[in-house]
């Protein structure tokens, strides 16, 4: 039976991080991959945020114009669409970096997009390369446990029993070695997302023709949750994730597709790109506000198998990549100490607990009561895009002399104030408690403005 120090199950962003820092360390290391080669298994596209560039700079340093990343294009800037209850393009907005970025490359583009399959094989070589064995087309099935019930290695469908001191699950949202650790046995309907995409091969000269230095938007409307579109080099994708539960109390995924991609506007996009469907997918997306139990005795989970995405948008090849990083640096001095016991890996919350991701987690909820609140809340953008059209787009119109129009709109938003306040209360002061922690007398003040405000009920009269 062959032994490692360390054995990653899963060749994703996750699992080739901690195979090269394992490497680097000195462990015998050793990650296995289902797919033929990594990447193939995964979310065919993927945008990658800067903190990736700012934490990992050895490894990102050649990656900008590299040719055998060729999928990769900049979203210096990202737009959103909002479209009514009949389709019609509303209202269009775009952003790029602001002046309170504070390193490079936020302040030139807000993420990178790649292909997971240029992006995943490419990250692995740095693993293989620090001296990690990798062990493609093989898919762990069991956990190895010893007498006293411990983890002590895997199993894969090909009969192998490899030993191995620490186990790292960096195996993804359907995880073998959650489950079988017994960390967690499955997903909650409010923790994981279902994600219907369809890839869009595209011209790559009509691309940037037609959108310039835009990369990715969002799509919201009043009867589609809110989707995401984002542009690679010759390429694009469509899609939207929701909430297992919300999908088992509405519609199939795939008709909210039919709707998202038969919006007019969608349409000319396509047309002017050239862009022709080349496949469809649907993925599930760990989103919830609390990481599962991330270790045991010698198991210690990353990313999407421990439900490391950002709460908010679910951007999760960061998080998995730091996770890792962190899971295996932990690793290391516990196999350096002899004790890779649970209690030992409590180090590892410690340390993700004050990291980028975790504090990300810390305002988490809040910030994803908020999403689920409006942009996936169809009852809610009834109201929201109308709304949101007024106050951003309507006094630019020419119908009125301006003043006028200013009157006009306060007028029209007047309407809005008795969903506007209960939402501002349920959902907007609670983020602002989690942003302004140290301020602790605003939020108060704020919170009893709002409640001022409130149209008064008005009172049955008695006869
Ligand atoms: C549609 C979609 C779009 C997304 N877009 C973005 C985005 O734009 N930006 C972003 O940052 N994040 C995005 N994400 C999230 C991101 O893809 C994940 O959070 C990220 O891939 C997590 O990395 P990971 O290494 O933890 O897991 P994964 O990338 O899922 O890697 C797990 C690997 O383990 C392998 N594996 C699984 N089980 C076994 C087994 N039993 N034996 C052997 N191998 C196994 C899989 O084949 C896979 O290669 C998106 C997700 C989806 C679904």
């Amino acid at each position: 039976m062959s032994e490692y120090d360390l054995i990653v199950v899963g060749a994703g962003p996750g699992g080739s991080i901690a195979a090269k820092i394992g490497a680097e360390k000195g462990l015998k290391t050793i990650f296995i991959e289902r797919g033929r080669v990594p990447g193939e298994k995964n979310s065919s596209g993927c945008g990658l945020g800067p903190r990736i560039w700012r934490d990992f700079p050895e490894l990102m340093k050649d990656f900008i114009g590299n040719p055998t990343l060729p999928s990769q294009r900049p979203a210096k800037l990202i737009y959103s669409h909002f479209v009514d209850e009949t389709h019609r393009l509303r209202y269009t907005e775009a952003w790029g970096p602001s002046d309170s970025v504070t390193y490079w490359p936020a302040k030139e583009w807000i993420v990178m997009a790649c292909y997971r399959s240029d992006f995943d094989p490419w990250l692995a070589e740095f693993a293989t390369g620090a001296g990690a064995e990798l062990k493609t087309s093989t898919l762990v099935i069991d956990l190895l446990k010893d007498e006293k019930g411990k983890v002590c290695g895997v199993v894969t469908d090909k009969g192998e029993k490899i030993k191995g001191k620490v186990v790292i699950g960096a195996d993804g949202v359907v995880s073998t070695v959650s489950r079988l650790s017994g960390l967690q046995y499955k997903w909650g309907k409010s923790a994981v997302t279902i994600v219907p995409q369809i890839d869009f091969k595209a011209d790559p000269k009509k691309i940037d023709k037609v959108l310039g230095d835009a990369c990715s938007g969002i799509w919201a409307g009043t009867d589609f949750p809110a989707a995401y579109q984002v542009w690679f080099h010759d390429g694009m994708h469509i899609g939207f994730g929701n909430w297992l539960g919300w999908y088992v109390e509405k519609k199939n995924p795939m008709s909210y597709m039919n709707t998202i991609i038969n919006i007019p506007h969608f349409r000319k996009l396509c047309e002017l790109t050239d862009a022709k469907p080349r496949e469809i997918q649907v993925h599930l997306l760990p989103w919830t506000w609390n990481p599962v139990k991330t270790h045991t005795d010698n198991v210690i989970l990353v990313g999407d198998a421990a439900g490391f995405p950002c709460p908010l948008e679910a951007e999760g090849v960061y998080p998995a990549m730091i996770t890792a990083k962190l899971a295996v640096e932990t690793a290391a001095k516990c196999i350096a100490n002899g004790d890779t016991s649970k209690r030992a890996f409590d180090a590892y919350d410690d340390a993700w607990k004050i990291s980028s991701v975790g504090i990300e987690f810390k305002g988490g909820r809040s910030l994803a009561e908020l999403w689920r609140a409006s942009m996936f809340d169809l009852d809610a953008m009834k109201w929201l895009v109308p709304f949101y059209h007024e106050v951003k787009g309507a006094i630019g119109d020419w119908s009125q002399p301006h003043i006028v129009r200013i009157r006009e709109i306060l007028a029209e938003l007047r309407k809005y104030i008795p969903k506007l306040l209960p939402f501002a209360l349920s959902y907007v002061v609670p983020l602002l408690s989690d942003v302004f922690e140290d301020d602790v007398e605003a939020i108060p003040q704020i919170e009893s403005m709002i409640r001022k405000m409130m149209p008064k009920k008005k009172k049955n009269k008695v006869s």
